[in-house]
């Protein structure tokens, strides 16, 4: 089956309905088991060491995997993503551009979807299939999802790894599918997690994904990814171009918060993580956060891939202290 490549989530049912094998790039580059190797050899090509550690992971992972065609999402994702399409072309990978519309159009959302299907020669009855058929999907991982804030019967790191996985099915949907019957069947005979506080974890994916085995060890488990949350296309909209308007991720710092306050209470999260990226632009966006969300908040920056470092778990481990502190009020410490 013809694999092809992409930066970040597109509309997956166009490739599904060409009979295309999806690729999520950054799921290649995270859990491949060589992405601080895939970092380096993007550096010794020429990307500079201050660039985004995802945009270097991508394009080593295009090359190593020997992807022929990528979709480049070029609006609503990485203000590099330009320049990479320009040194992936260069090395003769056929580029397809895909634009999130800055203002959530729904004309110009409907005209990028339909330039995609008429790239991958689809129309929309064969679009609208695949959808049901990932719909399918997507709801038994929201079941997952509801399972980790309602009933408390799986990590953090479950909760992120199903839902990131979402973006491309683990290129195959039947087999992916499979895996997470597997998990809810397991998931339902657990005894639930009791741990003393809720965390949210918001932004980009963690380059370090042991963060969430880390946080509780500590006491303090993650019930609310945002991102991976809104990868796995959480509001169950039977019209794709609402579904993609709806998608908060690739607009505005607004619209996603318009998710994340509702959702941080729904689930009675106690603070958050906000998770940046070393030279990433979103960095700024934090500020907002700050502003507009009442919850306490870590602001934790990572740059290369791996488990995470000292500083990192001190840092960690002090908010999740503080925390604590907070809860049992003053005169009650030892
Ligand atoms: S973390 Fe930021 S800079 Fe890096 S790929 Fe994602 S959007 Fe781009």
């Amino acid at each position: 089956m013809h694999r092809v490549g992409f930066t970040t989530t597109i509309p997956l049912e166009v490739l599904i309905a060409a009979g295309r094998r999806p690729v999520d790039l950054n799921n290649i580059f995270i859990t491949g088991g060589s992405s601080c190797r895939l970092v380096e050899e993007a550096e010794m090509a020429g990307f500079p060491r201050n660039v985004c550690g995802w945009i270097k992971g991508i394009y080593a992972a295009i090359r190593e995997s020997g992807l022929r065609e990528v979709v480049a999402v070029t609006e609503g994702d990485c203000s590099y993503t330009k320049a990479l399409m320009e040194v992936l072309s260069l090395e003769g990978i056929r580029i397809v551009p895909f634009a999130y519309p800055h203002d959530r159009d729904a004309g110009s959302v409907r005209f990028e979807i339909e330039k995609l299907m008429r790239h991958f020669d689809v129309g929309w009855e064969e679009v609208n299939r695949a959808k049901v058929r990932l719909d399918g999907i997507r709801r038994k991982i929201r079941e997952i999802d509801r399972l980790t804030w309602q009933e408390n019967l799986a990590t953090g790191w479950e909760n992120h790894y199903f839902q990131v996985s979402a973006t491309d099915m683990n290129g195959d949907p039947d087999r992916f599918e499979a895996e997470v019957d597997g998990f809810l069947k397991d998931a339902a005979s657990r005894r639930p997690f009791q741990e003393r506080l809720r965390l949210a974890y918001i932004g980009v994916p963690p380059i370090f994904p042991d963060i969430y085995a880390f946080l509780e060890t500590l006491g303090a488990r993650v019930v609310f990814n945002e991102t991976q949350r809104q990868f796995a296309m959480p509001y169950d909209i039977a019209d794709m171009v609402e579904q993609y308007r709806s998608y908060t991720y690739p607009y505005d710092i607004f619209h996603r918060l318009a998710d994340i306050i509702p959702e941080t209470g729904r689930r009675k999260v106690d603070a958050v993580i906000h998770y940046v990226q070393s030279f990433c632009f979103r960095q700024i966006e934090d500020m907002i956060i700050r502003k507009k969300l009442p919850l306490p908040i870590l602001t934790l920056e990572g740059d290369k891939p791996g488990p995470l470092d000292e500083r990192t778990k001190i840092r960690l481990e002090g908010f999740v202290e503080m925390l604590g502190d907070r809860d049992q009020g003053p005169g009650t410490r030892d």
